[in-house]
């Protein structure tokens, strides 16, 4: 699903050249849930932002979803997170004027969906994430948990098989946290979506089979959860 090859992103700053991603390799397979630790500023979001085509790296090669991101143009860029990746935030990134109807369809409406279409997906959606009877309702007027609930029905309107979440419990109490993670793990291991989730939550982190944790841009530890080895997930953090 992700083929990171010696991926390196490069900020030309004053006092040089600062590599906020430096020589990177991952191989991410379909169906996999991926946590990405590490302390703020290792390179967590700059990682996510790739894979997410948001930003392009400065050197190295990505492959998402079969599509070979480093020579596409704007417009294919734009296509491609569209329709084929959900992003998911810690601060919801949901359009306050717009109702969650209107926000869960705005990828639908984007790809000039039907009116009769984009209906129906949004019932469903609705449905899959618990939130039926709120579509006429302003982000204002939900909790955060339902909040973060919308965000996900809108990753998921295009169905993409990739989800990339941003710190998505960093907003949420323990219980609303819980809910978004059994959510997250239901799509993964239902739906067979791919998820990668930068977190900061011991809680979250345990949500996912797999932890990569990222220390001044470069991966520093990979590990599968159940495999036999020298350290616990747990541990790996320390
Ligand atoms: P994390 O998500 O782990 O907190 P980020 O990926 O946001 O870290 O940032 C990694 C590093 O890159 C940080 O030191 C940050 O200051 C730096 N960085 C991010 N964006 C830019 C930019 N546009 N220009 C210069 N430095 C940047």
């Amino acid at each position: 699903m992700i083929l990171i090859q010696d991926v390196s992103k490069v900020y030309s700053l004053e006092s040089g050249d600062f590599y906020a991603l430096k020589n990177n390799n991952v191989h991410i397979k379909k169906g996999e849930f991926v946590a990405v630790m590490g302390p703020s500023g290792s390179g967590k979001s700059t990682l996510l932002q790739l894979i997410g085509g948001l930003d392009q790296p400065t050197s190295g090669n990505m492959t998402v979803d079969g599509i070979r991101l480093n020579n596409l143009t704007e417009k294919e860029r734009t296509l491609f997170r569209r329709t084929r990746v959900g992003f998911v935030f810690q601060n919801y990134q949901l359009l306050p004027m717009m109702t969650v109807a209107e926000n869960i369809a705005l990828s639908l409406s984007a790809n000039k969906a039907s009116k009769a279409d984009i209906h129906k997906r949004v019932q469903q959606l609705l449905k899959d994430v618990n939130l039926e009877g709120k579509e006429n309702q302003f982000p204002s007027q939900l909790s955060g948990g339902q909040q973060q609930r919308v965000a996900i029905a809108r990753a998921l309107a295009m169905k993409p098989k990739l989800i990339l979440a941003d710190e998505p419990t960093g907003n949420l109490d323990q219980k609303n946290g819980k809910d978004i993670l059994q959510l997250l793990s239901k799509l993964n291991k239902e739906e067979q979506i791919t998820i990668v989730m930068v977190t900061h939550d011991q809680q979250a982190a345990a949500a996912a089979e797999r932890m990569i944790v990222i220390r001044d841009g470069e991966i520093v530890k990979d590990r599968r959860k159940g495999v036999v080895g020298n350290e616990s997930m747990a541990g790996s953090l320390a």
